[in-house]
């Protein structure tokens, strides 16, 4: 049996997602974990907690615990103030790891828990599995002001050198090469959870949503955060109400002094400007298991980022058999295939989008057609499972070359 320690910083896996600080992250380490667990693994995910002074443990799923280690920090700091508590993370958790059995390798998680486990990595020699989440550059690129750039920019490198690095599409793929000169790079994708994630009837799922039968749905499923793109959705909404009946529902959660209030409240009052109160619905978190209802019943899913790693909502929408309009960014530009699978629109076009939403709700042969593409296109490729299944290729093979390291010493 492989044990497998996964180091997820600021990425509790049994957070609800939709807030900020927990989002794509939080699920994919609570579902890589679970379907790696069913390949016959052990994980330990190592993560911070916040508040209170004890170390401790939980089993979230079969086979897998997450052991949160207390750092002395406010509840609901931005990421930023990580940097530096990660020598205090670091003496803790290997200080914790002298009680704990040995583990096979370690997968980390964004720069952060990088750092941190390139440097348990070297003290117990094994090997490293890293998953960046987002990438410092691309993000400067992409015009977001990055607190600890430059630290970031030489951990990220450091990892591109000294761990295999997972790209979770062609796209990321080519910026870790190019940005960071990666070379034992392992393409596998992020993935949905098919218990969750499957279409159901459409029609009860509009009536339980309050749906009258000529309102068109729009639907959005995310954190409060411009990058989301909500506010370009608002105004186009504005523009497709002078033609449609619509109702849009803004599903993702909104904490008292956190920035997803401060981006609620931008997007609030641009609605309340544009005379939307009655068309836009705040729905606030929802579990996964309660989110195929909205992806279901939506007559359109909207993913207008500026920019996605990988873009998990995608996948669930497509999943779901929903008709997907997303940007013309990163992971989304490859997960959903325009004309094929759902439409693309270039980030922040509002014209865009009002155009191609347009397309689906005039015209839902080509609505039906798409979503029933994308829902047979996930199938094939995405499951949790199947990913999990690559990701212990991936295992094996940098044990392998370990093995081999050590036999040339
Ligand atoms: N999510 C959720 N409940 C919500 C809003 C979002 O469970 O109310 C989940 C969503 O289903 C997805 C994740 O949060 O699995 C968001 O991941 P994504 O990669 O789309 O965006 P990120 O948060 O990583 O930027």
């Amino acid at each position: 049996m492989k044990r497998i320690a996964m180091i997820s910083l600021h990425g509790d896996p049994t957070a609800v997602a939709g807030y900020e600080g927990a989002g794509g992250q939080n699920v994919y380490v609570r579902e890589l974990a679970r379907n790696l667990a069913t390949h016959g693994a052990a994980v330990d995910v190592f993560t911070e907690k916040l508040g209170g002074t004890e170390v401790s443990a939980e089993t979230f799923e079969p086979g897998c615990r997450v052991i949160r280690i207390p750092l002395a920090m406010p509840r609901q700091v931005g990421r930023h103030v990580f940097w530096n508590k990660l020598p205090e993370f670091l003496d803790k958790l290997a200080d914790l790891w002298s009680d704990f059995p040995r583990y096979d390798l370690i997968h980390s998680h964004y720069w952060l828990a990088g750092w941190v486990s390139m440097r348990l990595a070297r003290r117990a020699r094994l090997p490293l599995i890293h998953t960046s989440h987002s990438l410092g550059r691309v993000k400067v690129a992409a015009g977001f002001a990055l607190p600890n750039a430059t630290e970031r920019f030489s951990t990220e490198e450091m990892l591109a050198k000294r761990s295999t690095i997972v790209a979770t599409n062609r796209f990321e793929e080519s910026q870790l090469r190019q940005l960071y000169g990666a070379q034992s790079l392992a393409l596998v994708p992020c993935g949905f959870a098919p218990r969750h994630f499957k279409p159901q009837n459409k029609d009860a799922c509009r009536r339980s949503l309050g749906l009258r039968r000529h309102e068109r749905m729009l639907l959005f499923v995310g954190r409060f955060d411009p990058n989301k793109g909500i506010v370009e959705l608002i105004r186009a909404t504005a523009a497709l109400a002078q033609n449609w009946t619509i109702k849009l529902y803004l599903v993702g959660g909104v904490r008292p002094n956190s920035s997803d209030k401060a981006e609620y409240e931008r997007v609030k009052t641009l609605v309340d400007e544009l005379g939307l109160a009655g068309i836009v619905q705040f729905v606030g978190a929802i579990q996964p298991a309660g989110l195929a209802r909205y992806y279901s019943a939506a007559d359109v899913t909207v993913i207008p980022s500026y920019y996605e790693t990988f873009g998990l909502v995608a996948l669930e929408a497509l999943a779901c058999a929903s008709p997907v309009v997303a940007s013309r960014t990163g992971g989304l530009a490859c997960t959903v295939q325009d004309g094929k699978n759902g439409l693309l629109v270039n980030p922040g076009d509002v014209p865009g989008l009002v155009d191609a939403i347009s397309q689906f709700l005039m015209n839902p042969d080509l609505a039906q057609r798409l979503g029933k593409a994308g829902r047979e296109e996930v199938l094939r490729t995405y499951t949790w499972q199947s990913v999990a299944s690559r990701m212990i290729q991936v295992y094996d093979d940098a044990l392998d070359s370990r093995v081999l390291q050590d036999a040339q010493v």
